[in-house]
């Protein structure tokens, strides 16, 4: 049974020795000794746990008559390993499972794009309709912004958006906006001769940071000053691409002025100013919009929250 993180699935490690028993698990995880993993490593070895319970590395527990094969959270980034040897584990999974003609079991609420797709040309997809504690399943609606864009709506908020956001208002209940992109535009183009501002070590294009003017690069941290004018041509026809959330904290500034906002990521979450220090806040001082990146959206309880929207396009 594999599963992202041990530290973070304590209650799922419970219910398994509440219903096996601790004397049939093994847990293999980071935080053990290398005395403790390697006990774990010999009861497995000997047969005497029956349950291996891990993180990524546990897939190579040398489980000697291997029945099934359970991937919790399959979407999650942690399986995939880049230190060296690199390895992914549901690819090793997948190789055991076929070896040993046993099933392979991937679960996941958002499972990850390419096994859904392995999975439903191989009639593989099981659903469950209902959730775990019977509660009722949001209701989802998909907004195309193309059809936004031909009624000349050329923000990022489509109108439905608004109106629930503006209902919401009304009502005092609370808002989150989540959105996969931080920074202001995802990148920065000159018009003239298609140059893009790129990092010079990583070869993607550099993110643009409104407040402090510069461009930066989300994955080594390399920064610059913002360009005006082209560094190939010396056309000053620089446009702005793409969308962060501090452009969509804008916007909504300018569309609801009188709405407080609070905006979460890796910019604004620094060591004053907590990821708990900002989600109590929009709590306790009912803020009426969050608006942030993927960090917003992990299982918190607020429950004023009546409206969430995601932006997980390109
Ligand atoms: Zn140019
Ligand atoms: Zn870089």
């Amino acid at each position: 049974m594999l599963v992202p993180e041990i530290s973070l699935t304590p209650q799922m490690v419970d219910r398994f020795i509440a219903r096996f028993g601790e004397e049939k698990i093994a847990l293999l995880h980071s935080k053990l000794s290398v005395g403790e993993r390697y006990d774990e490593w010999k009861r497995i070895e000997k047969g005497e746990a029956k349950i291996v319970i891990g993180a990524r590395s546990a897939i190579f527990a040398p489980v000697e008559n291997i029945g099934i094969i359970i991937i919790d959270e399959e979407h999650d980034s942690s399986y995939k390993s880049d230190m060296t040897p690199k390895y992914n584990s549901k690819e090793i999974a997948l190789y055991l499972a076929k070896q040993a003609n046993i099933p392979l079991v991937l679960g996941s609420a958002t499972p990850d794009i390419s096994s859904y797709y392995n999975l439903s040309k191989d009639d593989g997809i099981i659903t469950l309709s209902k959730r775990a504690n019977n509660s009722s399943l949001p209701q989802v609606e998909v907004i195309d912004m193309k059809n936004e864009l031909s009624v000349g709506n050329k923000s990022m908020i489509s109108k439905r958006l608004h109106e629930m956001i503006e209902s919401n208002l009304q009502n005092k209940k609370q808002t989150i906006l989540f959105l996969n992109r931080r920074g202001f535009s995802t990148f920065v183009m000159c018009r003239e001769c298609g140059y893009t501002v790129e990092c010079p070590k990583c070869n993607i294009t550099l993110t643009y940071h409104i407040r402090q003017d510069r461009l930066k690069c989300h994955y080594c941290g390399y920064e610059r000053k913002n360009v005006t004018e082209c560094p190939e041509c010396g056309s000053k026809n620089i446009r702005y691409f793409g969308a962060g959330t501090q452009k969509l904290e804008m916007q909504i500034n300018e569309m609801f002025p009188n709405a407080t906002t609070i905006r979460m990521d890796t910019d604004t979450v620094t060591k004053k100013n907590s990821y708990e220090n900002i989600l109590n806040k929009f709590k306790d001082e009912n803020i009426d919009i969050l608006i942030g990146t993927q960090m917003v959206v992990k299982g918190h309880h607020f429950p004023n929250v009546t409206l969430v929207r995601c932006n997980c396009s390109r």
